[in-house]
Protein backbone atom coordinates (compact mmCIF):
# COMPACT_ATOMS: atom_id res chain seq x y z
CA UNK A 1 0.00 0.00 0.00
CA UNK A 2 1.13 3.69 -0.44
CA UNK A 3 -0.23 6.86 0.22
CA UNK A 4 2.24 8.62 -2.47
CA UNK A 5 2.25 8.99 -5.75
CA UNK A 6 -1.15 7.56 -7.84
CA UNK A 7 1.28 7.71 -10.77
CA UNK A 8 4.02 5.92 -8.94
CA UNK A 9 2.11 2.29 -9.51
CA UNK A 10 2.04 1.04 -12.90
CA UNK A 11 0.44 -2.41 -11.52
CA UNK A 12 -3.30 -2.82 -11.73
CA UNK A 13 -5.11 -1.70 -8.37
CA UNK A 14 -8.18 -0.98 -6.98
CA UNK A 15 -7.13 2.47 -5.81
CA UNK A 16 -8.95 3.64 -2.18
CA UNK A 17 -9.49 7.11 -1.68
CA UNK A 18 -9.75 8.42 2.08
CA UNK A 19 -12.12 11.23 2.75
CA UNK A 20 -12.84 10.95 6.62
CA UNK A 21 -15.94 9.68 8.43
CA UNK A 22 -16.98 7.91 11.19
CA UNK A 23 -15.14 4.59 9.44
CA UNK A 24 -12.36 6.82 10.34
CA UNK A 25 -13.67 7.72 13.75
CA UNK A 26 -11.98 7.07 17.21
CA UNK A 27 -14.37 7.26 20.45
CA UNK A 28 -12.85 8.20 23.58
CA UNK A 29 -14.96 5.50 25.42
CA UNK A 30 -16.18 2.82 23.20
CA UNK A 31 -17.07 0.48 25.05
CA UNK A 32 -19.45 2.62 27.13
CA UNK A 33 -20.39 5.47 24.57
CA UNK A 34 -19.27 4.67 21.16
CA UNK A 35 -21.66 7.24 19.46
CA UNK A 36 -19.17 9.77 21.81
CA UNK A 37 -16.47 10.13 19.08
CA UNK A 38 -14.47 12.10 16.24
CA UNK A 39 -14.90 11.43 13.08
CA UNK A 40 -11.62 11.42 10.57
CA UNK A 41 -8.84 10.47 13.09
CA UNK A 42 -7.52 6.84 11.20
CA UNK A 43 -5.84 7.22 8.33
CA UNK A 44 -6.91 4.78 4.78
CA UNK A 45 -3.83 2.80 5.56
CA UNK A 46 -4.69 1.82 8.79
CA UNK A 47 -8.21 1.25 7.33
CA UNK A 48 -7.02 -1.04 5.00
CA UNK A 49 -4.71 -2.68 7.61
CA UNK A 50 -8.23 -4.00 9.37
CA UNK A 51 -9.50 -5.98 6.18
CA UNK A 52 -6.14 -7.09 4.37
CA UNK A 53 -6.21 -10.66 6.16
CA UNK A 54 -9.49 -11.33 4.15
CA UNK A 55 -8.59 -9.66 0.79
CA UNK A 56 -6.99 -11.98 -2.03
CA UNK A 57 -3.43 -11.67 -2.11
CA UNK A 58 -3.48 -10.97 -5.53
CA UNK A 59 -5.41 -7.80 -5.08
CA UNK A 60 -3.82 -4.73 -5.05
CA UNK A 61 -4.33 -1.79 -2.97
CA UNK A 62 -3.49 1.57 -3.29
CA UNK A 63 -4.55 3.92 -0.57
CA UNK A 64 -4.35 7.55 -1.11
CA UNK A 65 -5.31 10.15 1.73
CA UNK A 66 -7.11 12.99 0.23
CA UNK A 67 -8.54 14.27 3.37
CA UNK A 68 -9.74 13.08 6.93
CA UNK A 69 -12.94 15.45 8.09
CA UNK A 70 -16.29 14.72 9.72
CA UNK A 71 -18.38 15.26 6.56
CA UNK A 72 -20.55 17.96 7.96
CA UNK A 73 -17.62 20.08 7.19
CA UNK A 74 -17.31 19.10 3.62
CA UNK A 75 -16.46 21.76 1.12
CA UNK A 76 -17.07 22.65 -2.31
CA UNK A 77 -13.16 23.12 -2.94
CA UNK A 78 -13.21 19.53 -1.60
CA UNK A 79 -15.97 18.05 -3.81
CA UNK A 80 -13.87 19.53 -6.68
CA UNK A 81 -10.67 17.97 -5.25
CA UNK A 82 -12.25 14.53 -5.24
CA UNK A 83 -14.07 15.11 -8.53
CA UNK A 84 -10.57 15.76 -10.27
CA UNK A 85 -9.05 13.08 -8.40
CA UNK A 86 -11.80 10.55 -9.62
CA UNK A 87 -11.73 11.43 -13.15
CA UNK A 88 -7.41 11.44 -13.32
CA UNK A 89 -7.99 7.76 -11.54
CA UNK A 90 -10.11 6.86 -14.33
CA UNK A 91 -8.16 7.26 -16.82
CA UNK A 92 -5.21 5.88 -15.10
CA UNK A 93 -4.90 2.34 -17.39
CA UNK A 94 -3.44 1.12 -13.94
CA UNK A 95 -6.67 1.50 -11.86
CA UNK A 96 -8.92 -0.78 -12.01
CA UNK A 97 -11.68 -0.24 -9.59
CA UNK A 98 -12.03 2.86 -6.80
CA UNK A 99 -13.09 2.88 -3.24
CA UNK A 100 -14.26 6.20 -1.29
CA UNK A 101 -14.30 6.50 2.74
CA UNK A 102 -16.65 8.92 2.83
CA UNK A 103 -18.83 10.70 6.28
CA UNK A 104 -22.48 9.49 5.48
CA UNK A 105 -23.38 12.60 7.00
CA UNK A 106 -23.30 14.39 3.39
CA UNK A 107 -22.26 10.84 1.61
CA UNK A 108 -25.51 12.13 -0.35
CA UNK A 109 -24.01 15.08 -1.76
CA UNK A 110 -20.95 13.51 -2.64
CA UNK A 111 -22.63 10.53 -4.95
CA UNK A 112 -25.00 12.84 -6.69
CA UNK A 113 -21.79 15.09 -7.57
CA UNK A 114 -19.92 12.24 -8.38
CA UNK A 115 -22.51 10.74 -10.29
CA UNK A 116 -23.21 13.61 -12.17
CA UNK A 117 -19.48 14.56 -12.85
CA UNK A 118 -17.68 11.03 -13.65
CA UNK A 119 -20.66 8.35 -13.96
CA UNK A 120 -20.42 8.73 -17.75
CA UNK A 121 -16.69 8.25 -17.58
CA UNK A 122 -16.99 5.48 -15.17
CA UNK A 123 -19.53 3.77 -17.13
CA UNK A 124 -17.50 3.99 -20.84
CA UNK A 125 -14.65 2.80 -19.28
CA UNK A 126 -16.02 0.00 -17.55
CA UNK A 127 -15.17 0.81 -13.98
CA UNK A 128 -16.66 1.05 -10.66
CA UNK A 129 -16.41 3.45 -8.05
CA UNK A 130 -17.99 3.02 -4.96
CA UNK A 131 -18.57 5.05 -1.75
CA UNK A 132 -18.44 3.87 1.93
CA UNK A 133 -18.72 4.63 5.28
CA UNK A 134 -19.88 3.29 8.78
CA UNK A 135 -22.34 4.60 11.28
CA UNK A 136 -19.72 3.39 14.29
CA UNK A 137 -16.12 4.81 15.17
CA UNK A 138 -13.32 2.16 14.20
CA UNK A 139 -12.63 1.31 17.82
CA UNK A 140 -16.47 0.39 18.79
CA UNK A 141 -17.33 -3.08 19.49
CA UNK A 142 -19.02 -4.26 16.47
CA UNK A 143 -17.80 -2.12 14.16
CA UNK A 144 -19.20 -1.64 10.77
CA UNK A 145 -16.38 0.09 8.95
CA UNK A 146 -14.47 -2.74 7.92
CA UNK A 147 -17.61 -5.20 6.33
CA UNK A 148 -18.48 -1.79 5.01
CA UNK A 149 -15.01 -1.38 3.40
CA UNK A 150 -14.67 -5.17 2.14
CA UNK A 151 -18.10 -5.12 0.74
CA UNK A 152 -17.09 -1.88 -1.83
CA UNK A 153 -13.68 -3.21 -2.26
CA UNK A 154 -15.34 -6.85 -3.45
CA UNK A 155 -18.09 -4.22 -5.66
CA UNK A 156 -15.27 -2.17 -6.74
CA UNK A 157 -12.75 -5.53 -7.73
CA UNK A 158 -14.85 -8.56 -8.69
CA UNK A 159 -15.82 -8.65 -12.48
CA UNK A 160 -19.63 -9.28 -12.93
CA UNK A 161 -20.59 -9.63 -16.03
CA UNK A 162 -23.15 -7.50 -17.47
CA UNK A 163 -22.90 -5.16 -14.50
CA UNK A 164 -21.48 -2.00 -15.98
CA UNK A 165 -19.18 0.65 -14.91
CA UNK A 166 -20.42 3.60 -13.14
CA UNK A 167 -20.42 5.48 -9.67
CA UNK A 168 -22.16 3.38 -6.56
CA UNK A 169 -22.53 2.93 -2.96
CA UNK A 170 -22.14 -0.03 -0.88
CA UNK A 171 -23.32 -0.21 2.98
CA UNK A 172 -24.25 -3.14 5.43
CA UNK A 173 -23.78 -5.63 2.40
CA UNK A 174 -26.42 -3.94 -0.13
CA UNK A 175 -25.20 -1.79 -3.24
CA UNK A 176 -27.21 1.24 -4.72
CA UNK A 177 -26.58 3.72 -7.37
CA UNK A 178 -24.53 6.70 -6.25
CA UNK A 179 -27.56 8.79 -6.59
CA UNK A 180 -29.74 7.08 -4.74
CA UNK A 181 -27.82 7.08 -1.45
CA UNK A 182 -29.32 8.41 1.20
CA UNK A 183 -28.93 8.67 5.14
CA UNK A 184 -32.16 8.72 6.54
CA UNK A 185 -31.70 7.69 10.18
CA UNK A 186 -29.40 9.65 12.20
CA UNK A 187 -28.09 6.55 14.37
CA UNK A 188 -29.03 3.02 12.76
CA UNK A 189 -26.66 0.87 11.38
CA UNK A 190 -27.99 0.43 7.95
CA UNK A 191 -28.91 4.15 7.89
CA UNK A 192 -27.68 5.12 4.61
CA UNK A 193 -29.63 2.86 2.59
CA UNK A 194 -32.59 3.17 4.18
CA UNK A 195 -34.46 4.99 1.30
CA UNK A 196 -32.60 3.42 -1.18
CA UNK A 197 -32.93 0.93 -3.85
CA UNK A 198 -30.47 -1.99 -2.68
CA UNK A 199 -29.42 -5.11 -3.87
CA UNK A 200 -27.45 -7.04 -1.70
CA UNK A 201 -23.80 -7.80 -3.22
CA UNK A 202 -23.23 -11.03 -5.25
CA UNK A 203 -26.71 -11.57 -6.00
CA UNK A 204 -27.58 -8.90 -8.07
CA UNK A 205 -31.42 -8.57 -8.93
CA UNK A 206 -31.64 -8.49 -13.01
CA UNK A 207 -34.54 -5.96 -12.52
CA UNK A 208 -32.01 -3.64 -10.62
CA UNK A 209 -29.57 -4.17 -13.36
CA UNK A 210 -32.01 -3.06 -16.01
CA UNK A 211 -33.13 0.22 -14.13
CA UNK A 212 -29.00 0.89 -13.59
CA UNK A 213 -28.52 -0.10 -17.12
CA UNK A 214 -31.96 2.80 -18.11
CA UNK A 215 -30.09 5.63 -15.71
CA UNK A 216 -27.08 5.56 -17.39
CA UNK A 217 -28.57 4.95 -21.03
CA UNK A 218 -30.47 8.57 -20.18
CA UNK A 219 -27.40 10.28 -18.65
CA UNK A 220 -25.95 12.06 -22.36
CA UNK A 221 -22.46 13.16 -20.49
CA UNK A 222 -20.94 14.47 -17.66
CA UNK A 223 -21.15 18.02 -16.07
CA UNK A 224 -18.03 19.62 -15.86
CA UNK A 225 -16.44 19.57 -12.36
CA UNK A 226 -16.69 23.38 -11.08
CA UNK A 227 -13.36 24.75 -10.23
CA UNK A 228 -12.24 25.35 -6.82
CA UNK A 229 -14.18 29.04 -5.66
CA UNK A 230 -16.00 29.21 -8.95
CA UNK A 231 -19.07 27.22 -7.75
CA UNK A 232 -22.67 29.15 -7.65
CA UNK A 233 -24.05 30.13 -4.36
CA UNK A 234 -27.14 28.66 -3.66
CA UNK A 235 -29.11 27.63 -0.31
CA UNK A 236 -31.85 25.52 1.03
CA UNK A 237 -34.65 27.14 2.71
CA UNK A 238 -37.38 24.47 4.40
CA UNK A 239 -41.34 25.51 4.13
CA UNK A 240 -42.51 25.37 7.41
CA UNK A 241 -45.65 26.50 9.95
CA UNK A 242 -45.60 30.21 10.09
CA UNK A 243 -42.96 30.82 6.95
CA UNK A 244 -42.24 34.63 6.65
CA UNK A 245 -42.28 36.75 3.04
CA UNK A 246 -39.18 38.44 4.95
CA UNK A 247 -37.01 35.16 4.45
CA UNK A 248 -37.32 35.03 1.18
CA UNK A 249 -36.99 38.89 0.66
CA UNK A 250 -33.94 38.59 2.84
CA UNK A 251 -32.02 35.85 0.17
CA UNK A 252 -32.96 37.92 -2.86
CA UNK A 253 -31.06 41.03 -1.53
CA UNK A 254 -28.10 38.75 -0.93
CA UNK A 255 -26.21 38.03 -4.09
CA UNK A 256 -27.19 34.28 -3.95
CA UNK A 257 -27.34 32.12 -7.25
CA UNK A 258 -30.19 29.87 -6.64
CA UNK A 259 -32.43 28.67 -3.74
CA UNK A 260 -33.84 25.22 -3.27
CA UNK A 261 -37.02 25.25 -1.75
CA UNK A 262 -37.79 22.31 0.04
CA UNK A 263 -41.71 21.78 0.24
CA UNK A 264 -43.91 20.25 2.24
CA UNK A 265 -45.65 16.83 1.19
CA UNK A 266 -45.38 17.11 -2.64
CA UNK A 267 -43.14 20.17 -2.40
CA UNK A 268 -45.92 22.88 -1.34
CA UNK A 269 -44.89 26.48 -0.67
CA UNK A 270 -46.19 28.28 1.89
CA UNK A 271 -48.46 31.01 1.07
CA UNK A 272 -46.32 33.89 1.94
CA UNK A 273 -43.63 33.07 0.16
CA UNK A 274 -45.18 33.16 -3.30
CA UNK A 275 -45.57 36.79 -3.91
CA UNK A 276 -41.74 37.48 -2.65
CA UNK A 277 -40.31 34.23 -5.05
CA UNK A 278 -42.05 35.99 -8.13
CA UNK A 279 -39.74 38.79 -7.13
CA UNK A 280 -36.77 36.49 -6.72
CA UNK A 281 -37.13 34.76 -9.35
CA UNK A 282 -37.23 38.21 -12.07
CA UNK A 283 -34.40 38.72 -10.22
CA UNK A 284 -32.82 35.89 -12.56
CA UNK A 285 -32.05 33.84 -8.77
CA UNK A 286 -32.77 30.10 -10.05
CA UNK A 287 -35.68 28.44 -7.96
CA UNK A 288 -35.81 24.49 -7.46
CA UNK A 289 -38.42 23.02 -5.40
CA UNK A 290 -38.55 19.86 -3.69
CA UNK A 291 -39.53 17.86 -0.90
CA UNK A 292 -39.05 18.33 2.58
CA UNK A 293 -40.76 15.01 3.55
CA UNK A 294 -37.18 13.04 2.61
CA UNK A 295 -38.29 10.72 -0.07
CA UNK A 296 -40.61 10.28 -2.81
CA UNK A 297 -41.11 12.46 -6.10
CA UNK A 298 -41.79 16.04 -6.46
CA UNK A 299 -43.21 17.02 -9.62
CA UNK A 300 -43.44 19.94 -11.63
CA UNK A 301 -47.29 21.56 -11.54
CA UNK A 302 -48.08 19.39 -8.51
CA UNK A 303 -49.45 20.13 -6.12
CA UNK A 304 -50.24 23.51 -7.93
CA UNK A 305 -49.09 25.27 -11.42
CA UNK A 306 -45.54 26.28 -10.42
CA UNK A 307 -44.04 29.47 -10.17
CA UNK A 308 -42.47 30.84 -13.49
CA UNK A 309 -38.73 30.34 -12.91
CA UNK A 310 -39.21 27.41 -10.42
CA UNK A 311 -38.18 23.78 -11.32
CA UNK A 312 -39.59 20.85 -9.47
CA UNK A 313 -36.71 18.39 -8.68
CA UNK A 314 -37.98 14.67 -9.61
CA UNK A 315 -36.77 12.34 -7.32
CA UNK A 316 -33.58 14.29 -5.96
CA UNK A 317 -33.94 15.50 -2.40
CA UNK A 318 -32.70 19.05 -0.94
CA UNK A 319 -29.35 18.13 -0.46
CA UNK A 320 -28.86 16.57 -3.78
CA UNK A 321 -30.97 18.93 -5.39
CA UNK A 322 -28.55 21.84 -4.37
CA UNK A 323 -25.97 20.26 -5.69
CA UNK A 324 -27.20 19.26 -9.15
CA UNK A 325 -28.41 23.03 -9.09
CA UNK A 326 -24.54 24.01 -8.53
CA UNK A 327 -23.15 21.88 -11.54
CA UNK A 328 -26.23 23.24 -13.68
CA UNK A 329 -25.51 26.59 -13.10
CA UNK A 330 -21.86 25.98 -13.63
CA UNK A 331 -22.44 24.02 -16.69
CA UNK A 332 -24.39 26.49 -18.22
CA UNK A 333 -22.06 29.44 -17.62
CA UNK A 334 -19.46 26.73 -19.16
CA UNK A 335 -21.60 26.46 -22.36
CA UNK A 336 -22.52 29.56 -22.86
CA UNK A 337 -18.49 30.68 -23.09
CA UNK A 338 -18.07 28.72 -25.96
CA UNK A 339 -21.51 29.81 -27.65
CA UNK A 340 -24.00 26.98 -26.90
CA UNK A 341 -27.39 28.66 -25.87
CA UNK A 342 -28.43 25.98 -23.00
CA UNK A 343 -29.21 27.24 -19.67
CA UNK A 344 -28.98 25.88 -16.09
CA UNK A 345 -32.70 24.18 -16.49
CA UNK A 346 -31.55 22.01 -19.40
CA UNK A 347 -28.80 20.71 -17.45
CA UNK A 348 -30.44 20.36 -14.31
CA UNK A 349 -33.17 18.56 -16.12
CA UNK A 350 -30.48 15.83 -17.04
CA UNK A 351 -30.38 14.98 -13.64
CA UNK A 352 -34.00 15.46 -12.26
CA UNK A 353 -35.41 12.98 -15.00
CA UNK A 354 -33.40 10.02 -14.59
CA UNK A 355 -35.80 7.08 -14.14
CA UNK A 356 -36.16 5.72 -10.54
CA UNK A 357 -34.81 2.54 -9.97
CA UNK A 358 -37.23 0.33 -7.63
N1 LIG B 1 -20.34 12.89 11.24
C1 LIG B 1 -19.85 11.72 10.52
C2 LIG B 1 -19.39 12.16 9.16
O1 LIG B 1 -20.23 12.36 8.32
C3 LIG B 1 -20.92 10.71 10.43
C4 LIG B 1 -20.53 9.45 9.72
O2 LIG B 1 -19.53 9.33 9.06
O3 LIG B 1 -21.31 8.49 9.86
O4 LIG B 1 -18.22 12.30 8.91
Amino acid sequence: MSSIDLKATQAPHILVLGVGGTIAGIASEPDNNPLQYRAGQVGVEDLLKQVQAVIPSELKLVSVQLANIDSRNLSESLLTQIGNSIKASLDDIAVQGIVITHGTDTIEETGLFLQATCGKAAEKLGKRVVLTGAMLPSNAPGADGPNNLLGAIRWASTPLENCPGGVYAVFSGKVCMAKDLAKRHSTALNAPLMDSPASPIGLINPSWLFGVKAVEAVWSEDLPIPQEGEWPWVEILMSHAGARAETIAHWGGSGISGLVLAGTGMGGLHEAWKTPLVEVASKGIALIRTSRTGSGITDSDTPEKDLSGCMAAGSISAPRARIALQLALNAAKQANLVGKPLTWQDFFARIADLPEIR
